[in-house]
């Protein structure tokens, strides 16, 4: 029984149980995989989430993570600032990295409008994408957004309140699955929907 395993990995499951894509039953498998490879796995690991804690911060220009802020997509001279990827979280930006299918820069919104959920536009970094739009060197606000009806939302949402801004505003193009969230895609779908992205 889980009760059995004493307070101290009680607490080490009951955290584990907490991310993502792990239930109870295999945050005690993974407490077991640590336990037991203590040098190997459950030390070096302990190192690296002590280090991240530390060090990483959200990038208060774009939302990225990274040990530096600006991060330092936002902090290279050599990417486009010319244009904007807006994207749902920072696993959506990763994927567009892995995917190398993109030099300008970001703005991660935090999440999606949600009715269900009730998630409003004052919950999301929307003010703050519409500011950075309004930048001369801004031409173009490319919407990375998934194509569930919360991303489809959202991107129309957006789309309004950018066209103010003197930018033209594009959405990916229907490489994209319905119902696909980025990070799941393969780099290939992304690079191609990027290349052939339409006007919102
Ligand atoms: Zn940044």
């Amino acid at each position: 029984m889980a009760a059995s395993a004493g307070p101290e990995i009680e607490r080490l499951i009951g955290l584990l149980a907490k991310l993502p894509g792990l239930g109870p039953r295999s945050a005690r498998r993974a407490a077991l995989a640590l336990l037991k490879r203590r040098d190997q796995l459950l030390l070096p690991l302990t190192d690296a989430m002590g280090e991240a804690a530390r060090r990483v911060r959200t990038c208060q220009v774009c939302g990225a993570l990274d040990t530096q802020d600006p991060c330092a997509i936002c902090g290279d001279g050599v990417r486009d600032g010319a244009l904007i990827c807006v994207v749902e979280e920072v696993g959506a930006l990763w994927a567009m990295e892995r995917a190398g299918a993109f030099r300008g820069r970001y703005h991660v919104l935090g999440g999606l409008l949600s009715a269900l959920d009730g998630v409003g536009p004052e919950a999301l970094k929307i003010g703050p994408l519409v500011t950075r739009a309004t930048a001369p060197e801004v031409r173009e606000v490319i919407l990375a957004l998934p194509a569930t009806v919360d991303g489809q939302t959202t991107a129309h949402y957006l789309a309004e309140r950018l066209a103010g801004a003197d930018v033209s505003v594009t959405m990916l193009a229907r490489g994209v699955p319905v119902g696909g969230e980025l990070d799941w895609l393969d780099d290939g779908t992304i690079a191609q929907a990027m290349r052939a992205r339409r006007p919102a």
